[in-house]
């Protein structure tokens, strides 16, 4: 017993002997060593200034854009609906019709159910789209036949809009979700009837010269002003059926869906800064 008691601290007085040290030379080699996956800054990489004029710079100028009240338009911001007329939207049907939707005198349009999806005039990429979308306030439907319409993002990647007040449904396809991918952060709606915001900030895929993609488009979101996509991988189209799928695609409309059984879903105050 004496002999393992002895043996045991002799083991502890081996373990805790310094560890040799390290020559300067040994140091200074594993400072350099790369580092995989670390981020550095070439412009970071001389010696640290220390006077605070040498870390300001004032070219070139950032421009100045006035911001609107109340969700009203920037000064630099294309509109696309302000309440007067349907005139930079079509029929998705044959891109060319007039939108057929309904035109309201409270400023804002509604489905005209079963005519059809309808979509911008003009092709966007790189956006920053302010969208406020309204679900009636009397309810018919259950599920997805509530209130269901869609942002349509390059014309193909759909951010669902649904009335989810007290009516559950599969969570990626739930409002704010972009639809069968990617279920919202947080469920945001006010109550069925009042008018919500949709703030998306989208950022085209890219695809090499074959058309495969190379480089997934992202999309943010906020809805009502609460983060609900943060920075989403889109991973392709969001059909109903199927797997999300990616055709080559450059800059493409904003497209407005038509769910075809009476969702009387409204839109108002459409407007979109490119990127
Ligand atoms: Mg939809």
């Amino acid at each position: 017993m004496k002999k393992l008691y002895f043996l045991a601290i002799a083991l502890v007085a081996f373990s805790c002997k310094e560890a040799p040290k390290q020559d300067a030379s040994e140091v200074a080699q594993e400072a350099e060593a790369p580092k995989d996956n670390v981020i550095t800054y070439e412009e970071y990489s001389q010696p640290e200034p220390t006077e605070p004029e040498a870390t300001e710079y004032y070219e070139p100028k950032v421009p100045e854009v006035k911001p609107g009240k109340n969700g009203a338009p920037p000064s630099d911001a294309i509109v696309l609906f302000d309440g007067s007329d349907l005139d930079a939207w079509v029929s998705s049907k044959d891109s060319v019709s007039l939108a057929p939707w309904h035109l309201n005198k409270n400023g804002s349009m509604t489905v005209a159910d079963k005519t059809g999806n309808i979509q911008t005039k003009q092709e966007f990429g790189d956006m920053q789209l302010h969208i406020e979308w309204k679900s009636p306030a009397e309810v018919r439907r259950e599920g997805q036949n509530r209130g269901n319409s869609g942002v349509f993002i390059s014309g193909i990647y759909e951010i669902q809009v649904l009335d989810n007040n007290d009516n559950p449904t599969y969570v990626n396809g739930q409002v704010g979700s972009i639809y069968k991918q990617g279920p919202p952060l947080a469920m945001a709606s006010v109550p069925s009837g009042e008018w919500n915001t949709y703030d998306i900030i989208y950022h085209m895929p890219e695809f090499n010269a074959q058309g495969g993609k190379i480089k997934s488009a992202t999309v943010t979101v906020l809805h009502n002003g609460v983060l609900i996509q943060d920075h989403t991988e889109i991973k392709g189209t969001t059909p109903y059926i199927g797997w999300p799928k990616n055709p080559a695609h450059g800059k493409g409309p904003i497209m407005l869906q038509d769910h075809g059984d009476d969702s009387r879903v409204s839109y108002r105050n459409i407007w979109v800064r490119e990127l």
